[in-house]
């Protein structure tokens, strides 16, 4: 049997990490068996729903370079892949259950049902659909009907016995039914509740393997009585521990849980996110930068770690200095050109290639790039208060030396730190650290001499006076 997996989204917001290694691991998941991603779009709560959302989420997963062969931009013979156009589906569902009297209608108001969980849970008991509607007898429902009252519709759950499963991450999983209780599969709206059309549309999608996260665990056995009800063919569920920040709680957006179109902003590659990702509760043998392939080659459900995930952006930060080490030429020009276009007018065209071999260990953001290429080929001289620092303490008299050494003629960094060196006494970090400071204004950065190749004499002669008049205040 080919492995369907699925990712399915409700397009309420826009893509944020957790939901994004959800969607990886199934990609990578389906990949591995050479089978196929599903995209479903589980738009049922018409409020909270929107079509740019939508749109949003499969522009984050494209540039994720997560592919998915069926769903609403692909089509497929499963469709329609959006939960908003499965109606008649849900309803034929239903009918089939209310034939066999698996459902009953409940009027219980949010009011009666929220004093009744309170009782119970100040009772000690765990909270479950007291019963209360579910033997109103033929009139009654009619009669509450009639006075306008609009039923939800519960599923009956037996009462014995127990549900339980194997899950991909965490092994058996057994629920007793006396602790699950009624549950809710169409809403008094007539909206189907997720439960019930979450588990239908794998079904019938043919989904075969389902990744989520463990907040989903306890609707399983829900979904699985449901499933069992309609026979139904049931997937396989593996229960993703969740993200949690540095304090151990979920992830929240000022830990770094925030939305791809965030992160992208930001300028992180998505090649960074991906292997950040893809180890995010998931064991690779390798710490090597890997591509999308090498992740699905080595991904196997047995490396999901039970325990939950923290989340790290300094291990984030790794793999994005490693994508722009090993991104090529092309596509790194295009990275800072796209957040900064002024860059094309300031590297000249002949320069650049030069330009990028001698930043790209420096850079970790676009603005980063920009500022070296201001740096480099404008007489931009902003130093940052470490380097004032530097240039304050060896004074004026040190820029009139370092005048007198150079000479408009081309000469090597190194000659002309020599003659530095030579007329100061100065020499190892006190000699490169002000020469640093005073020719880009910072105190780390590309190897100097490397710069120094790239600025045309009259510039380097303009940023030591630029230099030397900030020492006389
Ligand atoms: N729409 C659900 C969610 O976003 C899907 C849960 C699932 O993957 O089964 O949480």
């Amino acid at each position: 049997m080919i492995m369907r997996t699925r990712f399915a989204p409700s397009p309420t917001g826009r893509l944020h990490v957790g939901n994004a290694r959800t969607a990886l691991f199934s990609a990578l998941l389906a990949a591995h068996a050479g089978g196929t991603l599903i995209l479903r779009i589980e738009d049922t709560d018409a409020e909270r729903s929107r079509q740019e959302f939508e749109s949003g989420l499969m522009e984050d997963l494209a540039w994720l370079n997560i592919h998915w062969q069926e769903g609403p931009d692909k089509g497929g013979d499963k469709g329609p892949y959006r939960q908003s156009e499965r109606t008649p589906v849900y309803a034929e569902c239903i009918n089939k259950l209310a034939a066999r009297k698996l459902v009953y209608p409940c009027f219980c108001t949010p009011l009666e049902l929220d004093l009744a969980r309170k009782a119970q849970l100040a009772a000690g008991k765990p909270p479950r659909y007291a019963g209360t509607c579910a033997h109103l007898g033929t009139a009654e429902i009619e009669a509450r009907s009639a006075r306008g009252l609009k039923p939800a519709l519960r599923f009956r759950v037996p009462e014995a016995g127990v549900t339980g499963f194997e899950d991909l991450v965490r092994g058996r999983q057994a629920f007793a039914h006396r602790d699950i209780g009624d549950f809710v599969i169409r809403r008094g709206d007539s909206s189907p509740a997720f439960f019930f059309s979450n588990a239908v549309d794998d079904a019938l999608m043919g989904v075969t393997h389902v990744l989520r996260g463990e907040d989903h665990l306890a609707n399983t056995p829900r979904q699985l009585l449901i499933l069992k009800a309609l026979g139904l063919p049931v997937p396989q569920y593996g229960h993703l521990s969740l993200i949690v920040g540095e304090s151990g709680a979920p992830l929240s957006k000022r830990e770094g849980g925030g939305s791809v179109q965030e992160l992208r902003e930001d300028g992180i590659f998505p090649e960074a996110l991906l292997n950040y990702l893809a180890r995010l509760g998931h064991r690779y043998a390798s710490n090597e930068f890997m591509s999308f392939p090498g992740l699905v080659q080595a991904f196997d459900t047995a490396h999901i770690g039970h325990s939950p995930a923290h989340y790290d952006h300094q291990q984030l930060e790794h793999w994005q200095h490693t994508a722009i080490r090993s991104v090529e030429p092309a596509r790194l020009w295009r990275w800072l050109t796209d957040a900064h276009p002024d860059m094309n007018a300031l590297v000249p065209d002949d320069k650049r290639t030069v330009f990028l071999d001698v930043v790209r260990d420096n850079v970790t953001r676009p603005a980063e790039g920009l500022l070296w290429a201001r740096t480099v080929f404008t007489d931009h001289f902003e130093p940052d208060e470490p380097s004032l620092a530097v240039l304050r303490a060896v004074g004026q008299a040190f820029f009139d030396r370092m005048l007198v050494c150079f000479k408009k003629e081309p000469m090597e960094f190194r000659t002309f730190a020599k003659a530095v060196g030579a007329v100061t006494g100065l020499s190892g970090k006190s000699l490169f650290m002000p020469l640093r400071a005073a020719l880009t204004g910072r105190v780390h950065g590309p190897e100097m001499d490397r710069l120094w190749q790239l600025m045309s004499p009259e510039r380097i002669k303009r940023r030591m006076h630029l230099a030397r008049d900030l020492c006389k205040t």
